[in-house]
């Protein structure tokens, strides 16, 4: 998979894909990340990406051409399965999404900052929109990061079997289960004798009863 980022604040996202899961996706040669700098496809002398908004009122937005001029650079080296752009009016993000863009060979990520993007790149250059919240955020950076993790742990090969995202919550529409580790006893609290007996089978059932109780608890609203 290759995912390609564009961004007006590319520190932005220095961080997030280079420690742990991501870092090792990236070094097994598993996913491609590329962050590109929209102040690089600048045609003016001041190499502004962002303006005043026709109409006045408060907030810049990103003008049009450092965008476009980025997706078809980019077009014209492979051919992307979605051109996306981060946005909080966009399709909720949740675990059946995410399953579905951790499929993709090539995705564009477009992080929107200030008061948003032109429209005109919404309505002609953006195949798909994806919020991450029902929350406004100062830019689509962070949410890029969320949308990456989200999907690149789903790719076979980058979580190993003990991690495995299969039995994370919202895979089957459940919570995942708590969990415990060294030392058992700590001060009084214990852990749950079943988890030290040893079991196999009594153990994958204690968790399935523990992940249906708590999804009943916490969030019924999975299991309709
Ligand atoms: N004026 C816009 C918000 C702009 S926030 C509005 O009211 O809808 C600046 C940028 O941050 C957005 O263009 C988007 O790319 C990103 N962003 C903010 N909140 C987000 C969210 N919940 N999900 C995804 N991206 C978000």
């Amino acid at each position: 998979m290759r995912i390609d980022i564009l961004t007006v604040v590319p520190n932005l996202l220095d961080s997030p894909f280079s420690h742990s899961i991501l870092k090792r996706a990236q070094e097994k040669g598993l996913v491609e990340i590329h962050i590109h700098n929209l102040r690089d496809y600048t045609t003016t002398k001041h190499k502004s990406v962002d303006d005043y908004a026709f109409g006045g009122g408060a907030g810049m937005v990103m003008m049009i051409e450092p965008v476009v001029r980025c997706i078809e650079h980019l077009q014209s080296e492979r051919t992307y399965d979605e051109i996306i752009f981060t946005s909080p009016d966009g399709e909720l993000l949740d675990q059946p999404l995410a399953n579905k863009y951790s499929l993709k060979k090539n995705l564009i990520l477009l992080c929107g900052h200030y008061k948003g993007i032109d429209e005109r790149i919404r309505q002609h250059f953006i195949t798909k929109e994806i919020s991450i919240g029902n929350y406004v955020l100062s830019g689509g950076e962070l949410a890029a990061a969320v949308f990456v993790d989200a999907i690149v742990r789903l790719l076979p090969g980058v979580l190993n079997d003990e991690t495995s995202a299969l039995s994370d919550s919202f895979q089957d529409n459940l919570l995942a289960p708590p969990v415990y580790t060294r030392p058992a006893e700590f001060r009084d609290l214990k852990v749950p004798d079943i988890l030290l007996s040893g079991n196999t089978p009594e153990v994958d059932k204690w968790r399935h009863e523990m992940a249906l109780k708590r999804t009943k608890e916490r969030r019924p609203d999975l299991l309709k």
